[in-house]
């Protein structure tokens, strides 16, 4: 980067706040993916009014700007694959407002979501997005990518509780919009154009969300299944039934076996799959709706449902649930996560689908998910060093997004679309919905400077690049 531009940087943000060793810039070239790109510059600003400043000096010079909270997403969203600069979100950490009044919350964009979460429950409030990176993500960055987890299910995803939100456009404009009211019909929702957006069309600063009162009780239990199929089905089933517990996660044999040997939380590795459900609300409710999942599991096939006895034993479980990447990320050189998500009904036919696809490519894919919305990770276990064997993880990838839309799902649950899955956005958005998300990605980013290079499909050359 030229010197005229970092010291345009130092003046609007002070030098110590501009990072430009080489050893800085390594820690903000990746995310949880295997994509990599050294950015020029990282910026570490601590307010909007900064934000705006470095986005000026950014602008006038056509420079790219990446902004980054915990780099946890799964789709390469947040790797500076043009170079220029990061923003590291992190002084901005402040939770503003917990209104118990109106049941809403407003936060800076890189607070901690589990901090965030905890925060909220200390004061018998509850925010339930819950991504299973909670640990390391930034409520930023849960909103630029419209961020999910397993209790989608019952409560639906982050765009769901996002009232209003304060962000700065790529010429340096401070925008406060939407606000604490639940209800706003004041012209078009620009919280929602700003949630997903994957940090190409503004930089999040502060966030308002909508809050719920912490339920009164709830129950961990595992239906454990000596066929697959016979889980895949339960979930269907459960839905079907009018059932709506907080989660619904399946895990099939592979993966719970891959838990165990790294973090052993007592899964049943002899079974072919198990469901992990949460159920919550009064403790008359939570009783009813466990009597009436444990019919239908046994119904379908279950041969076994323990419920936690404590919360202690319900917190071991969900520890294993919320391992399991990072379990397969020790077993395999190159863990692929892919996001396909059908309607609900279409849930075994997929699950099928996947394993039919791991046998015909010779490939181990475990396949978890947030089963209850459809949601399943399938997880390619690869080495990226293995040509032969990642041509037909191509293949494999290609079939399962090609079903994933045959059956009239998305590309994408949760995870987004990032540079990862860029070549199959037309297959499902079309020709036409491509332009109209380009043309309105031109009119907030004419210069096309805010994380460029993603979503769309663009020239690839730079992509695995390594820092
Ligand atoms: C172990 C593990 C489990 C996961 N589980 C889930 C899950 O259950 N559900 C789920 O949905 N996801 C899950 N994820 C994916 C990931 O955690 C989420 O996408 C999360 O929302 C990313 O937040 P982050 O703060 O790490 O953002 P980053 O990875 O830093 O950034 C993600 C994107 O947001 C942009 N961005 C970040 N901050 C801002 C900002 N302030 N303004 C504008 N743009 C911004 C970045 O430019 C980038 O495009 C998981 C990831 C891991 C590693």
């Amino acid at each position: 980067m030229q010197d005229n531009i970092i010291n345009e940087l130092y003046q609007v943000i002070g030098k110590e706040n501009v990072l430009t060793d080489k050893e800085d810039l390594i820690c903000y070239s990746y995310d949880a993916t295997s994509y990599s790109h050294l950015p020029e510059v990282v910026v570490v600003p601590s307010s909007a009014e900064e934000i705006s400043l470095v986005l000026k000096v950014a602008n006038k010079h056509r420079m790219p700007v990446v902004a980054r909270g915990g780099g946890t997403n799964l789709c390469g969203a947040s790797v500076p694959i043009k170079g220029g600069i990061v923003l590291a979100m992190h002084r901005l950490n402040k939770i503003i407002e917990i209104d118990g009044d109106n049941l809403v919350a407003t936060v800076e964009a890189g607070v901690n979501t589990e901090k965030f979460q905890q925060a909220v429950e200390a004061k018998g409030l509850f925010y339930p997005p819950d991504p299973q990176s909670a640990k390391m993500s930034t409520m930023g960055g849960n909103v630029a990518q419209n961020a999910g987890g397993p209790r989608g299910f019952k409560y639906g995803v982050t765009r769901d509780f996002v009232l209003g939100m304060k962000v700065v456009l790529a010429d340096g404009t401070i925008l406060d919009i939407g606000g604490k009211t639940i209800k706003n019909v004041t012209g078009y929702d620009l919280t929602k154009f700003f949630t997903g957006s994957e940090g190409t069309l503004g930089v999040i600063i502060a966030i308002t969300f909508r809050l719920l009162p912490l339920p009164e009780a709830k129950k961990t239990m595992l239906a454990v299944f000596g066929d697959l199929m016979d889980g895949a089905r339960t979930i269907s089933s459960i839905v079907k039934n009018k059932i709506i517990p907080v989660t619904l996660e399946m895990m099939d044999q592979e993966t719970m076996g891959l838990i165990e040997k790294s973090k052993p939380v007592g899964l049943p590795t002899d079974a072919a799959a198990a469901i992990l459900i949460e159920v919550d609300g009064s403790e008359h409710e939570v009783e009813r709706q466990m009597k009436k999942i444990e019919k239908v599991a046994r119904a379908e096939g279950a041969t076994d449902v323990v419920v936690a006895r404590t919360e202690e034993e319900a917190a071991k479980l969900w520890e294993g649930r919320k391992a399991a990447f990072g379990c397969m990320a020790l077993s395999a050189v190159t863990p692929i996560t892919e996001d396909a998500t059908v309607p609900r009904s279409k849930l075994p036919e997929m699950v099928k689908f996947i394993k039919d696809v791991a046998k015909k490519y010779s490939l181990s894919i475990p396949v978890l998910g947030h089963t209850g919305d459809g949601n399943l990770h399938p997880i390619i276990c690869t080495d990226e060093n293995n040509l032969e064997e990642m041509e037909r993880v191509e293949k494999a990838i290609d079939e399962i997004f090609k079903e994933t839309l045959r059956l009239g799902g998305t590309l994408s649950g949760e995870h987004g679309i990032g540079l990862a899955k860029q070549k199959y956005m037309e297959l499902e958005v079309g020709q036409d919905g491509l332009n109209l998300m380009r043309q309105l990605k031109k009119a907030v980013d004419p210069n096309n400077i805010l994380n460029p290079g993603k979503i769309f499909l663009q020239e690839t050359e730079q992509i695995n690049e390594k820092a």
